[in-house]
């Protein structure tokens, strides 16, 4: 079996890292890891906080929340964009949570990114709540895209899984992103057995008739109560049956890149569903993102075990150089891969809603 099946980095042998004596990727250009990858896609968590609790991200309760002054402010948000864009070669920054739409000066952050040269793509991961309002002015400060979750359009098997009976919000969130032109409405979602797996059929001929474009993403091990098994997680080779039993899907041939998504024609097309096998099939190899929690902690994987904490080196005066330093510094030293089958596999102790999905 290749190393790229594995899902480790293309460049060097498997687990080889690029050989690099002076080391001038810690000192100056992007964001560049011992195996030749370079981040240029940068996940940005706005806050913990949510108001929902899926299952597989959230406790029902109990969950305490980030101390607001540990919070990135517009300033901080602004100075490290503009230093991850113009010094380190962030070509693409995706807001996220928790949920995003629950920072009040969400559309001043988006402008700040916008005004960036060059101009970042500026996309939004959300959970929909909220949307239908609000799509209007995201659009207006410079939102390209959103991915809204979705994991059901059956509502009580959506109120089981978020623990919160809020899916017509969602379709109206939905619509209204589509109409302010945050096109492709892209829809996440996770699938369950037993709960909504035999029904992502019906979800796809959901986003199939309102011209969305449906993600179906592997469970990961990133939920607060670490009860993730593999044996209960929903495979892409099972996703791929439950919608062949109502869809002919074709495997597109356009090249993948550094897209998580695997994306499959439907019906012939020109219409496509995506499956995320992070797990199953993981593509860490490809992986070009880099990702800064609501608190100011830089982490170059979801599953890192270590954090660059750059809310210490803002709040204590560092310069824009010794930032993007140590940030390049925190990508260097990225893993091969997210390492779940290892034997040692220890999960984040934060869960997804606290780093950002
Ligand atoms: N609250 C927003 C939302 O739900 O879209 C943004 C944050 S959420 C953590 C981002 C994405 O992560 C969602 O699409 C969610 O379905 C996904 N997610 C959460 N926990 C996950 C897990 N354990 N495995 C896979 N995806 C997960
Ligand atoms: Fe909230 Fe998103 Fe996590 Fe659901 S997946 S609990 S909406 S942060």
């Amino acid at each position: 079996m290749s190393h790229v099946s594995l899902g480790l980095p293309r460049v060097g042998a498997p687990g080889e890292a690029v050989v690099d004596e002076d080391d001038p990727g810690r000192a100056t250009g992007p964001l560049r890891d011992t195996f030749g990858r370079v981040a240029t896609d940068l996940r940005i968590s706005l806050t913990d906080r949510c108001n929902l609790r899926c299952t597989y991200c959230m406790p029902a309760e109990g969950l305490d929340w980030l101390p607001a002054d540990e919070l990135l402010t517009l300033a901080e948000l602004t100075r490290l964009m503009r230093i991850a864009v113009m010094d380190l070669g962030i070509r693409e920054i995706r807001f996220t949570g928790g949920e995003p739409l629950l920072r009040r000066d969400l559309p001043e952050i988006i402008a700040a990114a916008a005004a960036l040269e060059p101009r970042p793509e500026l996309a939004l991961t959300t959970n929909g709540l909220g949307l239908a309002r609000k799509a209007p002015a995201l659009a207006a400060a410079g939102l390209n895209r959103v991915n809204v979750s979705l994991d059901s359009i059956d509502r009580a098997e959506y109120a089981e899984i978020t623990r919160r009976d809020r899916l017509q919000d969602v379709l109206d969130g939905m619509a209204a992103a589509h109409d302010a032109g945050l096109r492709p409405v892209k829809v996440n979602a996770v699938l369950k057995p037993n709960l909504n797996a035999a029904d992502a059929p019906k979800l796809l001929q959901y986003c199939l008739d309102h011209g969305y474009e449906l993600r179906i993403i592997e469970q990961m091990p990133l939920d607060a109560g670490h009860d993730w098994q593999r044996s209960t997680m929903i495979t892409a080779a099972q996703t791929r049956a439950v919608l062949g039993e109502k869809f002919a899907l074709t495997k597109a041939t356009e090249p993948r890149g550094a897209a998580p998504a695997q994306r499959w024609l439907v019906d012939g097309g020109p219409a496509t569903v995506g499956i995320i096998a992070s797990v199953s099939e993981p593509f860490c190899g490809d992986c070009d993102r880099t990702r800064l929690t609501a608190d100011g902690q830089l982490r170059n994987c979801l599953f890192a075990r270590e954090e660059s904490d750059l809310r210490a080196l803002l709040r204590g005066g560092a310069t824009d150089d010794q930032i993007a330093r140590r940030w390049r510094a925190s990508m260097w030293a990225k893993r091969a891969g997210h390492g779940i089958d290892d034997p040692g596999f220890h999960q984040p102790d934060r869960p997804m809603s606290a780093i950002g999905g």
